[in-house]
């Protein structure tokens, strides 16, 4: 029988936010304090510059705070990058990491990502290794594939249900309003879940799997209740307060 796997609403502002949208952090930490009977872990992953900010925002609160990417690097000569454990001390806890941004506007492979996730672990961080298929790759049916593929090169060998989260993120899902049906989420997922405990056991079994693509309040209920569904990894519905709380209520 499988686990009880706690699951994650995890927000991703992608370059989106300046100073002022801490108040979105704010006012989000106050709906989730009215509520109390929220069942998920709430997360939010602003820009690297807002993380000091948002994490003395949410002090005292559910919303925890994550970042976008990280170097594989402690530290070094590397202009621009910014280290996990950077990022840790700036206050994250979580960092995303091969979102199909970077993948694809910063050729980040499997093995890149891979030694972005081994950083994140070796700096305490919580790494959400992301994956998922174009719309090309569909349409060749080779989405299982892929998935695969992805998980087989990018997720690091001692990765355990506290340490690691995969998101799948179809990429012709994201920032688009087109989702996939619950069925094909469903499919994939549990594809996703046959490989993670094949490599990993019981740590497989027991770690998060989110879905991402245009997840918003009026498609969440029906995606986080899809088996093997233990979160979702929101783009532009995470950038107002109202509405992520609108997804986070499916967990409710
Ligand atoms: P979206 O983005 O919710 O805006 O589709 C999801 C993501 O890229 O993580």
């Amino acid at each position: 029988k499988a686990p009880r796997v706690k699951a994650l609403v995890a927000g991703n502002w992608k370059m989106n936010g300046l100073k002022a949208s801490k108040k979105e952090v704010s006012g989000l930490a106050r709906l989730l304090a009215k509520s109390k009977r929220v069942r998920c872990d709430v997360l939010v992953c602003p820009p690297a510059t807002l993380i000091p900010l948002l994490k003395e925002e949410a002090r005292g609160s559910k919303v925890a705070v994550g970042a976008q990417d990280c170097h594989a690097k402690v530290s070094g000569a590397h202009t621009g990058d910014i280290s996990a454990e950077m990022l840790k001390d700036a206050g994250a806890s979580y960092v995303i990491v091969g979102h199909s941004e970077r993948r694809a506007d910063h050729g980040e492979t499997d093995a890149v990502v891979r030694a972005k996730a081994e950083a994140a672990h070796r700096a305490g961080l919580v790494a959400i290794v992301c994956v998922g298929e174009t719309e090309a790759q569909r349409d060749a049916r080779e989405t299982l594939k892929v998935i695969r593929g992805q998980l087989k090169g990018s997720l690091p060998a001692d990765a355990t249900a506290k340490t690691t989260i995969v998101a799948y993120e179809p990429v012709w899902a994201i920032g688009t309003g087109r989702t996939p049906t619950a069925q094909d989420v469903a499919k994939v997922h549990a594809a996703i879940r046959g490989a993670l405990v094949k490599r990993f056991g019981d740590e497989g079994a027991a770690m998060r799997i989110l879905y991402g693509g245009s997840v918003k309040p009026s498609n969440a209920v029906e995606l986080m209740g899809v088996e093997n569904v233990n979160g979702a990894l929101v783009g532009g519905a995470s950038l107002k307060a109202e509405d992520f709380f609108g997804i986070i209520s499916a967990y409710i």
